[in-house]
């Protein structure tokens, strides 16, 4: 088998609520998504600001590591690979900005949390986290995307409960806060770990991982229409019609 099915995290999980063929594909048979601009844009600005962070902070230095960092795949021309490289250098001056502003101490980034809950392991990768004047802590995770609704509660997110709970049950960070970073708009939203419900966030990863257990793994057309998936997939409507 390709993945631990005692091994749950977000992205396994968010997977399979998108579609539990969609979590075979990817988790069971190993089959990759391709990448497409602003996933590619995601993961530049990801790997230049946990570089950034891991060895320098120095604002004046982010846009070079930026440059290290680039990743050209998933663009379909030069033209377009310049104008998201450009995108991303505007977000990341407005980052570098920010990071005078400063006030929190940056304690690690891209750290790893695991934690046991019965049979479940639960793992997560926490792209930056902080500590502040008053020793609590702060759990960051970046958004690159524009596509994003700023006015949701991060307490509907099962992602930062999840690492909420990862923080205080693998790190005994007991106070502190999550908070999305939404790079694009220079714009954090926050919820404090204490307002995540605990039972409610493992109910959910491990009622998830006992269908995958069992291998229940039907189809969710509904999310066909935004899957990478949809042209080689035997349930998608639009496989069909391409054959
Ligand atoms: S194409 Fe549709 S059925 Fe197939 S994996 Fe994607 S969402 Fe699921």
């Amino acid at each position: 088998m390709y993945s631990d099915v005692y091994e749950l995290n977000y992205s396994k999980i968010k997977t399979y609520q998108e579609c539990p063929v969609l979590y075979k594909y990817k988790y069971i048979e190993g089959k990759r998504e391709g990448l497409v601009p602003a996933s590619s844009l995601g993961v530049s600005i990801h790997r230049a600001l946990e570089e950034y962070h891991k060895h320098c902070n120095d604002p004046a230095e982010l846009l070079a590591y930026y440059d290290d960092c680039w990743l050209g795949a998933g663009y379909s021309s030069a033209g377009e690979q310049m104008e998201w490289y450009l995108k991303g250098k505007k977000m990341l001056e407005t980052y570098a900005q920010a990071e005078y502003e400063r006030k929190t101490t940056v304690d690690s980034a891209e750290r790893e949390f695991i934690f046991q809950e019965g049979q479940w392991t639960l793992r997560g990768k926490i792209d930056r986290i902080d500590k502040h004047p008053d020793g609590s802590w702060e759990v960051i995770d970046y958004k690159t995307g524009t596509d994003v609704d700023l006015s949701l509660p991060v307490t509907e997110s099962l992602q930062m409960g999840i690492y909420a709970v990862g923080a205080r049950r693998a790190w005994n960070m007991q106070k502190g806060k999550a908070t999305f970073y939404f790079v694009a708009f220079n714009q954090k939203v926050s919820a404090p770990f204490d307002a995540f419900d605990e039972k409610k966030i493992l109910d959910t990863f491990i009622s998830i991982g006992k269908k995958i257990e069992t291998g229940d793994f039907e189809p969710n057309l509904e999310h066909c229409a935004v899957c990478p998936f949809n042209t080689r997939c035997e349930h998608s409507a639009l496989a069909k019609q391409a054959q």
